[in-house]
């Protein structure tokens, strides 16, 4: 194997030798009854861990192109969305948005700070022909979990479409789409699902259809069109799914890591995550950080955690690459230099990536001349 820094980066993430192994299969061919069985089982697998019945298409491209597709493929230019914004991922939804002429009403709240549903009460009263919402369930920008539940109920009742950018929470907390009635759902493999990226995972309810086909326009040429994948799974779906050619190795590496999620169950899954999250907050609290996040909404598959005034984020991100070959993010945008991302996906929710990590932090800290007890992070944990 290549040199390989180990992945603590809130996306992707190291992931299993058999997830690995299934990339070096003979190349398949993305249609005929072999393929179909392999991709019947995808789906359903995928089906169980969104908890829904809905429509779920593949679609090769990064999470972003599914979210840009759903978008146009729902909405006409000059109709209203609302677009929640408290971060780096929601901001590239108001771009989305703005890019397709769509009349965006911003649902704000600070950076490091959960989306309000009070405030998303007043706009819902203040803008009853808003077709749509849109929003990130985890905003791995700053690291809060949104209150999606909360948020759907008051979009649902106001008869707003629900688009969410799951990309870094589905499989890694509950997200029951259809009890919750989200109309589409996107994610990737290569976050809380553990496998490669090189897809797209999106659900599109009934009455998410039922606005693609109201649609005045045809949407957004071919590709990146909801119609086009309609059309090849419900025409050619007994054989040929897809409109394109698959990438059939990234997803028998995703069905390997689906198939192994399965098999300890969804509970086991999110618990690993709030297990190594807990593990992580505990740990470099120990040794004098402090988390960007509160417990009550902070997400268990990154953590935020915030500058000190001893070093700069950046001297310690990369001490980390260059001495322990360990990779850990830092923060976007406004929030570059003052705070650093830990991801837990993958191996990296792992005791030994865990202890791995939080003793060359430790490390750290002693070549920079503060006074750390070796193994002071492990107390407790
Ligand atoms: C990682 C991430 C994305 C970006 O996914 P791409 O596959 O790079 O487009 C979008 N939204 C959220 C919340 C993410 O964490």
């Amino acid at each position: 194997m290549q040199y390989h820094v180990k992945l603590f980066t809130p996306g992707p993430g190291d992931v299993d030798e058999d997830v690995l192994d299934a990339m070096a299969e003979p190349v398949l061919r993305h249609y005929g009854p072999e393929w179909m069985e392999i991709y019947n089982e995808t789906i359903s697998l995928l089906r169980d861990i969104y908890q829904t019945q809905n429509d779920i298409y593949l679609v090769q491209g990064p999470g972003s192109a599914l979210l840009d597709m759903a978008i146009g493929s729902l909405l006409s230019p000059g109709e209203k969305i609302i677009v929640g914004q408290n971060g780096f991922f929601g901001e590239r939804l108001q771009i989305i948005a703005d890019g397709y002429g769509l009349k965006t009403i911003p649902f704000t709240a600070p950076l490091g700070k959960a989306l309000d549903t009070n405030e998303l009460r007043k706009l819902a009263a203040q803008n009853p022909d808003a077709r749509a919402i849109a929003l990130v369930h985890h905003e791995t920008g700053t690291t809060v979990m949104n209150p999606l539940q909360d948020i759907t109920e008051i979009a649902r009742q106001a008869g707003m479409a629900i688009i969410v950018d799951a990309v870094s929470s589905m499989g890694g907390v509950a997200l029951p789409v259809d009890e919750w009635g989200i109309d589409i759902c996107v994610t990737t493999p290569n976050k809380c699902l553990e496998a490669v990226p090189g897809i797209g995972i999106v659900s599109i309810s009934p009455k998410a259809w039922e606005m693609v086909d109201a649609k005045k326009d045809n949407g957004h040429g071919w590709y990146l069109n909801l119609k086009t994948w309609r059309e090849f799974a419900v025409g050619w779906g007994s054989w040929h799914p897809s409109p394109v050619t698959m990438p059939t190795n990234i997803v028998l590496a995703m069905r390997t890591s689906l198939r192994n999620i399965m098999h300890v169950g969804l509970e086991a899954h999110y618990a690993k995550y709030r297990y190594a999250s807990q593990a992580i907050r505990k740990g470099l609290g120990n040794i004098g950080f402090e988390m960007f996040i509160p417990d009550a909404y902070a997400a268990p598959m990154v953590t935020g955690v915030k500058a000190r005034p001893e070093f700069e984020v950046s001297e310690l991100l990369k001490w980390l690459v260059a001495e322990r070959d360990m990779a850990a993010g830092g923060g976007l945008g406004e929030l570059s230099g003052k705070i650093f991302r830990v991801g837990h996906l993958g191996k990296a929710s792992r005791r030994e990536y865990l202890i791995d990590f939080l003793f060359s932090v430790e490390e750290f800290l002693r070549a920079k001349g503060l006074k750390v007890a070796e193994g002071s992070s492990l107390i407790g944990i």
